[in-house]
């Protein structure tokens, strides 16, 4: 026979039973019945708690809320009430819990005794706490950046990944009037008062936030804005693709430094080189002239004739480094001009390295060339011939007695490559990347006092670029060094 419990009985079973904290409690706040999930939740038997009321149980904090929704409902102002508060666990430390009260009353309506519902929401609690906290410092984090983003002297844009234009700082919001005078629609590639350092105008696909909107990632990008062009401002920018969790890209970052005032000690210091060295190149001229003059003479004392032949020397030393330093002012003012016509660089190759066969005798360096009969292309012969003159010398300059030079010529698909190639002293690592750079000269080459202003390389380089073609480097410290140029044939 099935046995249906009653509704006492059922009572006592959910009561026991719940997992949620359970208890009846007196009209004067003391616990008459306790479940075990109650007694769990704070540390104590089933006796213990019916010992104790409800008062000493809880927080001294969170007492007073609870006593004064306790009264209103044996006032009869309320039924029931729900709270959340701190319990006091038999160690000592606090317990959450969310308390739902309900007022019993018999028939004729007198409060008999308060059911209670404790669920314990300590964990909840915590992690609620700690949410709070992370928020506190995601906040804090948002407005230092905030701070920073408006305060620096520096224009930042970000975009998203279609290019439209999300958030920019106030330097930006400033500086965007000069190229869009008339606004800016908030798309990438908007084509405005934005002018190249040569002062082309650039078009939608040279603007530096359409390219980053397109995925390039760049650095010190110049160029000057502004309608009037005698009073353009200059800037330098970076772009630096934004990407999403999993890589994808999500929008591009684009920071813009204003750059005017170096930008015209640049120009004004470019044009002071170039007029000096202009200047100085015309009286040089003239005393090489005078002193070819004195040199012939046939009536000139023999200690004499050694004293002019010296002074040939350095006034022609003199002139090279002028017109070096007139060379490196002109390529960086992007005035390097070119004057092409077919030429025979085998013939060319030949000339450089007689050239240098004085000096490489001299030093005990061997020189050899490893060229076609003949291989025609069309270049700046005088220009073509300067940069062979200094790759050979320089092989031979840097190079011990007993060491080789190589110059290799050869023709590749649509262009000709020119290799200079040494046994010398080779170039240090962390060399290697500046040996282009005007003025940059090797540790141990000034160490050991071998003469050069570390020009030679520069203009090689820049003359290479002109052509339209690449210059490479590979060495080693005391194995060698071998520059290949390559350039277009046609
Ligand atoms: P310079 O020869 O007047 O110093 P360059 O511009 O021709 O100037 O060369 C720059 C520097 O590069 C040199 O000072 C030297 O340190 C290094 N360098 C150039 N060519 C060679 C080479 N063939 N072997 C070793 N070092 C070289």
């Amino acid at each position: 026979m099935q046995v249906t419990p009653d509704g006492t009985e059922l009572w006592r079973l959910t009561l026991q039973y719940s997992p949620v904290g359970m208890t009846l409690v007196g009209l004067d706040g003391r616990l008459l019945m306790v479940n075990h999930a109650l007694c769990e939740m704070l540390g104590y038997a089933a006796e213990e708690l019916s010992q104790r009321g409800f008062q000493e149980l809880t927080h001294p904090d969170d007492l007073d809320a609870d006593l004064e929704q306790f009264e209103r409902a044996l006032s009869g102002e309320i039924d029931s009430y729900r709270l959340r508060k701190r319990y006091l666990h038999a160690d000592g430390h606090e317990v959450w819990g969310d308390l739902s009260v309900a007022l019993v009353r018999d028939p004729v309506g007198e409060p008999l005794h308060f059911v209670s519902q404790i669920l314990d929401v300590s964990e909840q609690h915590e992690y609620e706490q700690r949410l709070r906290a992370a928020n506190d410092e995601l906040e804090h984090e948002r407005q230092t950046l905030s701070a920073i983003f408006d305060t620096v002297n520096v224009g930042l844009l970000l975009i998203d990944r279609d290019g439209r234009y999300e958030r920019m700082n106030r330097r930006h919001a400033e500086t965007m009037r000069l190229p869009f005078p008339g606004g800016h629609a908030g798309e990438a590639g908007q084509v405005g008062h934005v002018y190249f350092p040569d002062g082309r105008l650039m078009s939608t696909e040279d603007m530096p936030s359409y390219r980053a909107a397109h995925g390039a990632e760049f650095d010190d990008y110049t160029y000057w804005v502004g309608d009037d062009a005698a009073a353009r401002t200059a800037f330098s920018t970076s772009a630096r693709q934004v990407r999403g969790p999993s890589g994808e890209r999500i929008g591009a970052a684009l920071a813009y430094q204003e750059i005017t005032d170096l930008m015209r000690a640049m120009r004004v210091k470019d044009e002071f080189v170039s007029s000096v060295s202009h200047e100085l190149r015309t009286p040089l001229t003239t005393v090489l002239g005078y002193l070819e003059l004195l040199a012939d003479r046939p009536d000139l004392p023999s200690d004499a004739a050694g004293q002019v032949r010296i002074a040939q020397r350095n006034a022609l030393r003199l002139l090279a480094l002028v017109s070096d330093v007139l060379d490196v002012a002109r390529a960086e003012a992007g005035h390097l001009v070119l004057a092409r016509m077919p030429t025979d660089l085998t013939t060319l190759v030949h000339e450089a390295v007689e050239t240098s066969a004085p000096e490489a005798e001299h030093r005990g360096v061997s020189v050899r060339v490893d060229a076609p009969e003949r291989l025609v292309a069309e270049v700046d012969e005088s220009r073509l011939r300067q940069v062979v003159d200094n790759l050979v010398s320089n092989g031979v300059k840097y190079s011990e007695r007993g060491d080789a030079v190589t110059v290799s010529l050869r023709a590749a698909p649509g262009a000709v490559e020119i290799e200079v190639s040494d046994t010398g002293i080779g170039i240090a690592p962390d060399e290697v990347a500046h040996v282009f750079d005007p003025f940059f000269r090797g540790g141990q080459v000034v160490a050991s006092q071998i003469s050069g202003t570390g020009l030679g390389l520069n203009i090689v380089q820049s003359i290479v670029v002109a052509h339209g073609g690449t210059i490479t480097l590979d060495s080693e410290p005391s194995r060698g060094s071998t520059f290949r140029v390559t350039l277009p044939s046609g």
